[in-house]
């Protein structure tokens, strides 16, 4: 059977390990042989027992967990031609010329540019006498499907990112647990939540919980946020509201592009309303913990779909990207998406926060 294998990249998420026992099983129901590549790139650059079969039981009672069990990393060797010289060298003498990728744009970018270089690897593998002609001739083909874990459901053409749904059940969960003490001691509670480049948690999360208030990056805050924000506080409170909840994204800023601390949010709250004021930082309890039913069931529907990708590849077949669109799991041009999420970078970067909403489109 064809060789195929699975690794994760990059920072990891609830889900991943759902989409990774997915992908071995459809694999192998498929006749394919199926390795783990543990660690990531480092895995695949350094080989040995980092690349190692997997068969039906290995990705057992893993849906459950979160995280993912065949390990991520960042690699700098992969980011150099040495390092992808070894790591081809590691799939043609297993005979992988399959890879599904789960990772965030940083990683599904490292594997469009080893297809590229592929025909050139390995010739150069086959020049230095560390494959053989007939390897040469019979791996020829890479091919390449990748799928975004991530809980800030920050790239573009997916509507969901592997992850996303789970962080929010987490937020959530902490953020009730606060308001029942926030209620009883009358206070002002400023979250801090994950998404460096992207809002969708902390505005998901501001309307599940009824927050008060919430920063972001995509919509920078006026001017006079400090009065709007003490005024609406003020006004809740008048009407009989025992608590109030703000949501600070990790990238929060204001117009002029300067951060928006949760500690810069709650000296303003405390100089203007003498509030009993907290901050919580939620941190990495956002990407840990067990992957909801939305988040399994995406990893199972992400992986399959990327197997039949790869099957169903022809020479010529480009990377793609399993996404959701809809209710459908769709194959997309890989680095399509990838320019795109980078063009949504590059617009915060500029300051033209309504060409970012505009091209991260849906998600
Ligand atoms: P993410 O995949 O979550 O965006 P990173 O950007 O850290 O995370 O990428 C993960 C790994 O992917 C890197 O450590 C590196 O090994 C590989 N990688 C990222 N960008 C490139 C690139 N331009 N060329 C080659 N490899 C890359």
């Amino acid at each position: 059977g064809k060789g195929l294998a699975v690794f994760t990249s990059g920072g990891d998420s609830q889900g991943m390990n759902a989409a990774v026992r997915s992908v071995v099983r459809m694999g192998i129901y498929l006749g394919c042989k199926v390795y783990f590549i543990r660690e990531g790139y480092q895995g695949m650059v350094d080989g040995g027992d980092n690349i190692e079969e997997a068969n039906w039981s290995s990705v057992s009672s893993i849906i459950h967990k979160g995280g993912t069990i065949i390990g991520s990393a960042r690699c700098m060797e992969f980011i150099k031609r040495e390092g992808r010289l070894k790591a081809a060298y590691n799939l043609v003498t297993r005979g992988i010329t399959n890879l599904v990728v789960i990772g965030g744009d940083g990683s599904l970018t490292g594997a469009n540019l080893f297809r590229e270089e592929w025909s050139s690897l390995l010739d150069e593998l086959l020049a230095n006498n560390k494959i053989t002609k007939d390897q040469r001739e019979k791996y020829k083909y890479l091919h390449i499907a990748g799928m975004v874990g991530s809980i800030d459901n920050d790239f573009c053409g997916t509507d969901m990112t592997i992850g996303t749904d789970s962080a929010l059940h987490r937020i959530i969960e902490a953020i009730d647990a606060i308001v029942s003490t926030a209620y009883s001691h009358q206070r002002t509670f400023i979250m801090e939540v994950m998404g460096r480049h992207c809002g969708f948690l902390a505005v998901y999360t501001a309307l599940c919980t009824d927050a008060t208030y919430s920063f972001i990056c995509e919509d920078p805050a006026p001017n006079n946020w400090d009065k709007k924000l003490c005024a609406k506080i003020a006004e809740e409170r008048k009407s009989g509201q025992r608590l109030n909840i703000i949501i600070v994204a990790e990238g929060a800023i204001d117009r002029e592009g300067k951060p928006i601390t949760a500690e810069l949010v709650k000296n303003v709250v405390v100089e203007n309303l003498q509030q009993d004021t907290r901050i919580t930082v939620l941190g990495h309890v956002q990407r840990g913990g067990s992957p909801s039913a939305f988040d399994r069931i995406l990893g199972c529907r992400m992986g399959a779909e990327a197997v039949m990708a790869l099957m169903e590849a022809t020479p010529d077949t480009e990377p793609c990207v399993v996404s959701l669109d809809g209710n459908q799991a769709v194959r997309l041009p890989l680095m399509e998406c990838v320019r795109r999420t980078k063009a949504v970078a590059q617009a915060m970067a500029d300051k033209n926060w309504d060409l970012a909403v505009q091209l991260r489109g849906r998600s």
